[in-house]
């Protein structure tokens, strides 16, 4: 098989876990053809935007700091994992010459003052120019041949929006199949860095954060792999939240548009274009534990077997957002409302989770996360109050609560259960919608009222025996 695995970076942030994947990997690669691609390690990124942040206050020092914690940590474990010393040897010039860049850069930034997308981007990009080093010279170091390949380097081109790139596809296919393609006829594994690629003008670009996983994918249906496996620290999806529902199971299969449900309700973190490049090919993506590869995780195609494809799949929660409810009496019939309340959201760069309007359109009610909360009621008190909109109701800290599977499309009472036990269990709710593809029931309650709420519904829909 052809196969594309990703590794998350609390999975190769310690000599004995780098030093079992290249064991894995090694066994794996006797009867597939791999590509690997890996995130920064754990951290590395916060610091990296932690270092631009100080360079805009002109806090030199704390950048530099920050700079050699990141380079002695990265050294550190190249000499702990790599024992052969030819290979630790390579591994550390090649590491040597990335650090003298990134000072050079951090210099460079520092004395112009500022820090524009593009130079934040190029900055961003060092933690998986070091993570692939790391990984690949652990294979190197028990006989494999293997090369890191930053995305720029395997031939990832993209848009030049940076801080939130597009690759463009055809380009992107042509140049990452033509280069990882001839590594394979050489038996060579490539670890290529996830979340970053380049523009047309070799701008260094990325993906947002989280992005490894859509450079798994995009790279996944550029080479016509057989499978994508993203490797991290969790078992697979779960029917809910294991700190929350102690009879928690892992889910063996769910379908794309469900999957895609489950990450924008933070699930598990996954970049939510991940699934973007796979609908088209309908390549299967597992989501599997690099601590525990006996597991088969979670399998994620377009065509679950028809068990799967019947069932509701799990309760996930989003804690810590706001409610504004929106009223006024000149709403009503009146076109363009709605448009006008978005566009100012959206001009204060204003991320709407929830929407939901009343059929007497006299009032709309949204909900966005506590941090923008502040934001979005001055943002529409400034444009709109005393206009179209007559009062702002504003409640803090809410959750969104969400049941989510297909097996809700078309099943009458799903809803009346819902909410017959949310009522029995004394929770009151605030908002409720459901999309039109009824793959997600979702509504709001208080913080407190998460677990009780989460714990009601996966109980109500037997969750604990899905498998
Ligand atoms: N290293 C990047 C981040 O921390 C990308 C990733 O981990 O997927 O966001
Ligand atoms: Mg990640």
């Amino acid at each position: 098989m052809r196969l594309v695995i990703k590794y998350g970076g609390t999975s190769i942030s310690a000599t004995k876990d780098i030093k079992a994947i290249a064991k894995y990997l090694s066994s794996l690669s006797k009867k597939n053809q791999i590509a690997v691609v890996c995130s920064a390690m754990s951290g590395t990124t916060d610091d990296l935007i932690e270092i631009s942040e100080s360079i805009k206050k002109e806090n030199k020092s704390k950048g530099e700091q920050l700079a050699a914690k990141i380079i002695n940590r990265h050294k550190q474990l190249a000499k702990q994992t790599i024992t052969k010393s030819d290979v630790q040897k390579k591994l550390l010039v090649k590491l040597d010459q990335d650090f003298t860049e990134l000072l050079a850069l951090i210099d460079g930034m520092v004395l112009l003052g500022e820090v524009t997308p593009r130079s934040m981007d190029y900055l961003i990009s060092f933690g998986e120019r070091l993570s692939i080093k790391l990984v690949s010279a652990s294979l190197n170091d028990i006989g494999l041949k293997s090369i890191p390949l930053t995305g720029k380097e395997v031939g990832i081109v993209t848009d030049s929006n940076f801080g939130e790139s597009k690759p463009l596809m055809d380009t992107t296919r042509l140049r990452t199949s033509k280069t990882i393609d001839a590594l394979f006829s050489k038996k060579t594994i490539p670890v290529i860095g996830g979340f970053t690629g380049a523009d047309q003008h070799g701008h260094v670009t990325t993906f947002g954060r989280g992005g490894s996983d859509y450079s798994a994918t995009t790279i996944g249906s550029s080479i016509k792999a057989d499978e994508i496996w993203l490797m991290s620290d969790v078992d697979g999806l779960m029917t809910a939240d294991p700190k929350i529902v102690k009879n928690a199971k892992l889910l063996k299969e769910v379908s794309y548009v469900e999957a895609i449900e489950m990450a924008l309700f933070g699930a598990k973190q996954i970049h939510p274009r991940t699934f973007e490049p796979l609908l088209s090919k309908k390549i299967p993506m597992k989501i599997r534990s690099s601590f525990n590869v006996k597991n088969e995780g979670t399998l994620v195609s377009a065509t679950p077997s028809k068990a799967a494809r019947n069932t509701v799949k799990c309760v996930s929660n989003v804690r810590n957002n706001g409610l504004i409810d929106i009223r006024g009496g000149s709403m009503v019939g009146n076109p363009g409302t709605a448009a006008k309340i978005f566009e100012t959201l959206a001009k204060a760069g204003i991320n709407v989770m929830m929407i939901s309007q009343n059929p007497s359109e006299s009032s709309i009610t949204i909900v966005v996360k506590n941090t923008d909360l502040d934001k979005a009621t001055s943002s529409l008190e400034l444009e709109l109050l005393g206009k179209i909109i007559k009062k702002l109701e504003v409640t803090t800290d809410v959750a969104i609560i969400a049941l989510i599977g297909s097996g809700m499309r078309g099943t009458v009472g799903v809803a009346s259960k819902v909410f017959t036990s949310i009522q029995k269990n004394k929770v009151n709710v605030s908002m409720i919608t459901q999309g039109s593809s009824e793959l997600n029931l979702a509504f709001v309650v208080k913080n407190s009222d998460t677990n009780t709420a989460v714990r009601a519904l996966h109980n109500e829909f037997a969750l604990d025996k899905i498998n």
